[in-house]
């Protein structure tokens, strides 16, 4: 097994060698937690939106897009509570004058003792082999049980001063704990104090405070102004979502991690309006139907995890995040929230416009409650490069080579078949032509005919690319290609007329989307 770091080390540098993620600028020196897509990764991208977008609305006969404008009227960010609290709190060491957010140092903290406790399950497992019983394990270990009882009062007092904004206690909490400086081991630390995490512009000619306008830092405030004009438009009643993707924005304290933590990034979000009263039973059907997504990419299921949260954002009444195990541990990929009729309540007062629904069947009127989901485009992106990536030692010739190769689930690979001449005469790269043509219609391929088969392969591995398609002499005479498969390795000779139904089948997004409810 590779050490998770060195892996997450591999997968950055991958990312950027087959033209997924480069740095933002690089040519001057990059811009700290900004990131650009390339060839590869812009396709990905398309895919992983592709599939959220038509699992929402087109699965979903009462959810419909929008695309608002990222400038926003400012006073929305003052009813939505982000000019007074979204807000992160930051420590600096006087040391090594290096900027934390407080809470993960903390959380930083409490994954050392999840290790730990990982560790230890390990080692049981390896002693007792096929009669150890993991769940007994961690109920009845003295040491794990010593280690889960930390992570938990820690939990706890996290949530507490965060809950009660209490800066100084939050500040004693790191020095109880004694977390030093990653960088210069120290724990001289400044007092915590609140930082607000959003961007601001002027809008027009005139430098006045007045024309001071903000960069969204979630697309959802998008869809509650906007609640209105597609109630009236699309004839929808309640219960009823809307759905969106766009960039937002945030000036995030700590840029770690690579795209996981951006200041530019990308978020699908859906507000799903709901009558006062249900919200229990919405955000448990949205808790279900959100895991049966990510599940049906058939991603090993023990990398997720639901994660309640102790301490709630300042609109939610009830909030749950899917964790994902990254290289650096579990951490969040899209949250489920709860968030009452807030928004709306905060909307109709400061715009002084009614945000009501009228209810037929009640024959009364009300300020719809709200059930969201919040995913991070780009964290799904990398969740799916996380668990795609691998080294496999295969025998060539006699010798073991290490392969490298993306296991990304084939309907969301950039490319979905290269084809490729066996030599690059006798007319076989006409025909090989021939076949991508016909085939660029339904999916996206690629030509190669540069270098040995064998190392085309590869390349086409090291991109996630499902099928390799060659075409040999004999195809000139028998109408056959031979067909190999990125994860078995297996090739198969096939008739041209067969080709494009036997990619379909394998890479279809209709497929995919078929088999989301047997997740559930
Ligand atoms: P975190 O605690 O990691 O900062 P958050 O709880 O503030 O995240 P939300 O406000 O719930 O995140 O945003 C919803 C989703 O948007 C997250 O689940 C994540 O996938 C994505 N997201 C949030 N911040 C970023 C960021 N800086 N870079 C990339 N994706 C982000």
């Amino acid at each position: 097994m590779m050490n998770q770091e060195d892996l997450f080390k591999k997968i950055i540098a991958h990312s950027k060698e087959y033209g997924f993620v480069f740095p933002s600028s690089e040519i001057y020196d990059g811009l700290s937690a900004v990131y650009d897509y390339g060839q590869n990764g812009v396709a990905l991208k398309l895919n992983i939106r592709e599939y959220w977008w038509k699992a929402m609305t087109m699965l979903h006969s009462n959810i419909v897009g929008i695309d608002s404008a990222i400038f926003m009227h400012p006073t929305i960010w003052k009813a939505s509570g982000h000019v007074g609290a979204f807000n992160d709190p930051l420590i600096d060491n006087k040391d090594s004058k290096k900027r934390y957010r407080a809470d993960v140092l903390v959380e930083d903290y409490i994954l050392k003792i999840e290790d730990k406790v990982k560790k230890e399950v390990a080692k049981a497992e390896k002693r007792f082999g096929e009669s150890f019983d993991k769940e007994q394990f961690i109920a009845t270990n003295g040491r794990v049980v010593e280690y889960n009882k930390t992570i938990r009062e820690i939990q706890i007092r996290l949530a507490q001063v965060q809950n009660d904004n209490d800066l100084p206690a939050f500040k004693a909490l790191i020095e109880e704990l004694q977390i030093a400086c990653p960088v210069s081991g120290t724990r001289n630390w400044t007092d915590v104090r609140q930082f607000n995490l959003m961007f601001d512009t002027k809008l027009g000619s005139l430098s006045d405070d007045a024309n001071k306008i903000y960069l969204r830092p979630e697309t959802a405030q998008g869809i509650f102004v906007n609640y209105s004009n597609v109630a009236k438009t699309s004839r929808l009643r309640i219960p009823f979502g809307i759905a969106q993707i766009g960039k937002a924005f945030r000036n995030e304290i700590v840029a770690r991690q690579f795209i996981f933590r951006m200041r530019e990034f990308e978020q699908m979000e859906m507000q799903f309006f709901i009558k006062p009263g249900q919200e229990d039973t919405w955000f448990e059907y949205w808790k279900a139907t959100r895991i049966a997504w990510h599940k049906n990419l058939g991603i090993d299921a023990s990398k997720y995890r639901f994660h309640d949260h102790e301490k709630l954002a300042h609109y939610a009444t009830a909030a749950t995040d899917i964790e994902f195990e990254f290289p650096f541990g579990f951490k969040e990929v899209e949250g489920i929230h709860s968030r009452s009729d807030f928004d709306l309540k905060q909307h109709q007062e400061f715009s002084g416009k009614k945000l009501q629904y009228f209810d037929n069947e009640e024959n009364a009127s009300y300020i719809p409650y709200v059930v969201e989901t919040s995913i991070g485009l780009d964290r799904m992106f990398l969740l799916i490069l996380s668990a795609a990536y691998e080294e496999e030692t295969i025998e060539n010739e006699g010798k073991s080579d290490i392969r490298v190769v993306l296991k990304i689930p084939a309907p969301l690979a950039p490319v979905k078949a290269a084809i490729m001449p066996l030599v690059k005469k006798d007319g076989l790269p006409e025909k090989a032509k021939e076949i991508l043509r016909s085939l660029a219609f339904d999916f996206n391929c690629q030509y190669d005919e540069k270098d040995s088969i064998g190392k085309r392969y590869r390349r086409q591995d090291a991109i996630g690319t499902p099928y390799c398609i060659t075409v040999d002499h004999d195809t000139l005479t028998t109408n056959t290609v031979t067909i190999r498969d990125r994860d078995t390795m297996l090739q198969e000779r096939i008739s041209i007329d067969t080709l494009a139904e036997v990619i379909d089948k394998k890479v279809s997004m209709k497929t995919l989307l078929k088999n989301i409810d047997a997740n559930k």
